[in-house]
C-alpha cells in the first residue's frame, strides 16, 4: 500500500492537485497531510475541503493554528502576518471547524507524524541543523517520523544508538527496529531553491520511503494572487523555491 505524505500545502490548490496526480499515477491509495494546509496561499478553503475529504489522518500547523485564532501572529514576518490575516477573513466555518479538530501528532502504521517536531509539538522547532534532528530521535518509538515545517525536504537514518546518516538520493529503505527522520518538504511553498512541489511516498510493509518533485502551473497561482493583491514576495518566491 501505497501512502502519499504532504506537508504546508499553503492554500497552493493548483500545486497541491498536481501533487495529487503523480501520487495517483504512482499508485498511492491514501493521503496524510501534516498541517500548513493554509496560510501564504490564495486558496486556502479548497486546501482544506481536499483534505477534509482525502487524508486518512491531518496533523495541525502552526499557520492553521494562528488562522483559527488560537494562537497570535506576532511572530510572523511582516509578509506571512498580511497572509494570514487575509486567511483569517476568507475561512469558511466549515474550514475553521476541521482546522479547530486537529491533533498535534497521530500515530500509524508504526510511524509518527507531526508538523514542526516530535520534541514538544506545539512549541513548533524547526528541525534545521543536524544537531535538532538528532534530538528528535529521543521522541519516537523506532520507525519512521514524518515532519515538514521548514519546506526543505531531507531525511536522517538512525540504525542504531551510536550510529545516523544522512538520506542522499531520492529513496531509502530502513529495516525494522531502526529510525528514520523524515521532512517530506512542502507541496506549496518549497525552500530549498527548487520551485517544484514535494511530498514523499511511503510503503509502511517495505518501510520504502520515496521523495518526489513534481512541476505545476506557478504562473497561474501568482496572477491570482497578484489579482488579490498580495505582497510581491510572497508570489515571486514561489519561482526561486525560497
Ligand atoms: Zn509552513
Amino acid at each position: 500500500m501505497k501512502i502519499g505524505v504532504v506537508s504546508d500545502i499553503h492554500a497552493n490548490i493548483v500545486a497541491l492537485e498536481a501533487v495529487v496526480e503523480h501520487g495517483k499515477s504512482l499508485g498511492v491509495t491514501k493521503w496524510i497531510c501534516l498541517g500548513d494546509i493554509v496560510g501564504y496561499g490564495p486558496n486556502p478553503n479548497e486546501c482544506v475541503e481536499w483534505v477534509k475529504n482525502n487524508c486518512e489522518i491531518t496533523v495541525l500547523g502552526n499557520h492553521d493554528n494562528v488562522a483559527i485564532r488560537r494562537e497570535e501572529h506576532e511572530y510572523f514576518n511582516p509578509y506571512a502576518r498580511q497572509a494570514i490575516v487575509w486567511t483569517q477573513d476568507c475561512l469558511s466555518e466549515e474550514s475553521i471547524e476541521f482546522l479547530e479538530n486537529l491533533p498535534y501528532t497521530a500515530k500509524a502504521y508504526d510511524s509518527l507524524f507531526v508538523h514542526a517536531s516530535p520534541k514538544s509539538p506545539s512549541d513548533w522547532f524547526y528541525v534545521t541543523a543536524l544537531d535538532d534532528a538528532l534530538e528528535c530521535f529521543d521522541y519516537f518509538r523506532p520507525g519512521a517520523c514524518f515532519i515538514g515545517h521548514t519546506h526543505c525536504p531531507q531525511a536522517v537514518q538512525k540504525p542504531d544508538d551510536d550510529s545516523f546518516h544522512l538520506v542522499e538520493g531520492s529513496e531509502f529503505t530502513y529495516e525494522k527496529g531502526e529510525k528514520a527522520l523524515v521532512n517530506v518538504g512542502s507541496v506549496g511553498q518549497p525552500r530549498d531553491h527548487d520551485s517544484k512541489a514535494s511530498y514523499v511516498t511511503f510503503d509502511a510493509e517495505d518501510r520504502r520511503v520515496q521523495f518526489h518533485r513534481i512541476k505545476y502551473d506557478i504562473a497561474k497561482v501568482q496572477k491570482q494572487m497578484k489579482e488579490l493583491e498580495f505582497a510581491e514576495y510572497l508570489y515571486q518566491r514561489l519561482s526561486k523555491g525560497r
